[in-house]
């Protein structure tokens, strides 16, 4: 049984370290109660690839505390909109992305979310911090540990702890 909730925080455009810590600081003045987070990893973009290198990290929030995951979605878009978040390229440089990746064992699909993140197993920038904090979780779809996801992803992009320089 999952207890917690974790989000993947990302961003490529401007000062990227700190975006992610005010992106930290904005869950926990939204009341989402962030309990542990993962190292920053600079990773190389996947999907839509002519664009800057990200930083990335995953934050886990206490379970115990959190609204629904429909609640905390909206939490987490008014924190990207408040970060100056804009949409003008599909999957395309941004101050800040929030991703809901899992929310206790809940599965939900609807046109807004989908829980858990449909994407996890296929993106490195995303399996590499999960796994620092939960290698065991089993992913409440796939059935597997995070680290089974890791070692069987067919994503081959680069990803490596970032130190600050
Ligand atoms: P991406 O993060 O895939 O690059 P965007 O952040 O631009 O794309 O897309 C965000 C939209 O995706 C949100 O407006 C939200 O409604 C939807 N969405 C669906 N499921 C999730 C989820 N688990 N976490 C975050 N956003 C989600
Ligand atoms: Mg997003």
């Amino acid at each position: 049984m999952i207890q917690n909730a974790y989000v993947g925080l990302g961003s490529n455009l401007g000062d990227r370290a700190g975006y992610l810590l005010l992106a930290v600081r904005g869950m926990l003045d939204a009341g989402l109660d962030v309990i542990r987070l993962s190292s920053i990893y600079e990773t190389e973009p996947v999907e839509y690839e002519n664009q800057p290198v990200f930083l990335n990290m995953v934050a886990e929030l206490r379970g115990s505390t959190l609204p629904s995951p429909e609640q905390m979605l909206a939490r987490l878009l008014r924190i990207e909109y408040r970060l100056g978040r804009t949409r003008d390229i599909h999957m395309g440089p941004r101050t800040i992305d929030l991703d809901l990746l899992i929310f206790k064992d809940q599965q939900l699909e609807s046109e807004f979310l989908t829980v858990p993140h449909p994407r996890i197993a296929l993106r490195r920038f995303v399996l590499v911090p999960l796994n620092e904090l939960v290698p065991s979780l089993l992913h409440p779809v796939l059935r597997k540990p995070i680290s089974e996801l890791l070692t069987q992803t067919k994503d081959r992009s680069t990803v490596r702890r970032w130190a600050a320089g």
